[in-house]
């Protein structure tokens, strides 16, 4: 599973931070978060096709979060691209899509689906997406990618009591007793679960409860964090996250690691966003465009 951040500034771009866009690989699917201005050509700076996509998530329908939303579409239709694309966004996001492909013309040549969301869970096989919605001056939501917990068998056991591979293994991976040479191998023998990995984004939103929910046993959080302490009533104004504020979601949510992004192109350094959280979260880093992080 690997993160590429494509973009991480706030509202206005810089030359250095694009518009929020970060783009999630997971056993060959490409999962979206987010589609600032200029997130496609973002794509190709560092050499991956748009094709890879298959999920696009939009918190909210603010520019910075959508305006690169039909130019990738037009682009992924220009692709012929064969796979569906599933695209999982707040109330009034059928709508939007179609004024935007009425203002620009556009005829998808790729199957594809809208989905609204409010406090929701998307099953997609072997991870769920689940969202909530936030607390910002639109309707705002909050993604988890939910990876689900998978069986592996105990390999050891299995060799030290001779049992030959064969179905009665994949049998047993799939969580269902198995019979081999006349005896029943059962599950909670000759299994154990890996836990599955929960990252959660915190799109735009003030602090509120639906922060600390959708962030509950995260193992990564990735957060707005457009304020330092030091404009913490601008945070509050325009209904934003400060870095203490993000930190302190994942002090409270037992994270593992938290990556700040969407930096309000006020600041010409992050020394102080950083040090800040770090007081209340050790294990923060600051996205920067083009950063991968591999889990
Ligand atoms: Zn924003």
């Amino acid at each position: 599973m690997e993160i590429t951040f494509l973009g991480t500034s706030a509202m206005v771009p810089t030359k250095e931070r694009n518009q929020s866009s970060f783009l999630l690989e997971y056993n060959g699917k490409g999962i979206l978060f987010d589609v600032g201005e200029g997130t496609q050509r973002q794509l190709r700076i560092i050499g991956k096709s748009p094709s890879k996509i298959n999920i696009i998530l939009i918190s909210h329908w603010h520019g910075d979060h959508s305006l690169g939303l039909i130019g990738l579409l037009q682009t992924l239709s220009s692709q012929n691209i064969e796979h569906k694309i599933t695209i999982i966004g707040p109330e009034n996001t059928k709508k939007n899509i179609e004024l935007l492909m009425d203002i620009f013309p556009s005829n998808f040549s790729f199957e594809y689906e809208v989905l609204e969301a409010e406090d929701s869970v998307f099953d997609f096989g072997s991870f769920e997406i689940h969202t909530k919605v936030l607390c910002h001056n639109v309707k705002s939501l909050g993604f988890s990618f939910v990876e689900k917990d998978i069986l592996k068998i105990k390999e050891e056991k299995i060799k030290e009591e001779k049992i030959k591979p064969g179905p009665w293994l994949g049998k047993l991976q799939k969580g269902l007793d198995s019979e081999y040479e006349g005896r029943i191998l059962k599950v909670e023998d000759y299994t154990f679960v890996v836990k599955g990995k929960k990252i959660t984004y915190i799109s735009d939103t003030q602090l509120c409860d639906s922060v600390f929910e959708i962030a509950k046993d995260s193992n990564v959080i990735i957060s707005e964090s457009t304020f330092t302490r030091e404009h913490e009533d601008k945070s509050v104004l325009y209904k934003h996250l400060t870095s203490s504020q993000a930190a302190l979601v994942a002090l409270k949510s037992n994270a593992e690691l938290l990556i700040l992004t969407h930096f309000s192109q006020r600041y010409s350094d992050l020394n102080d966003m950083l040090f800040e959280a770090k007081e209340v979260f050790e294990n923060t880093r600051l996205a920067f465009d083009f950063m991968k992080v591999k889990l």
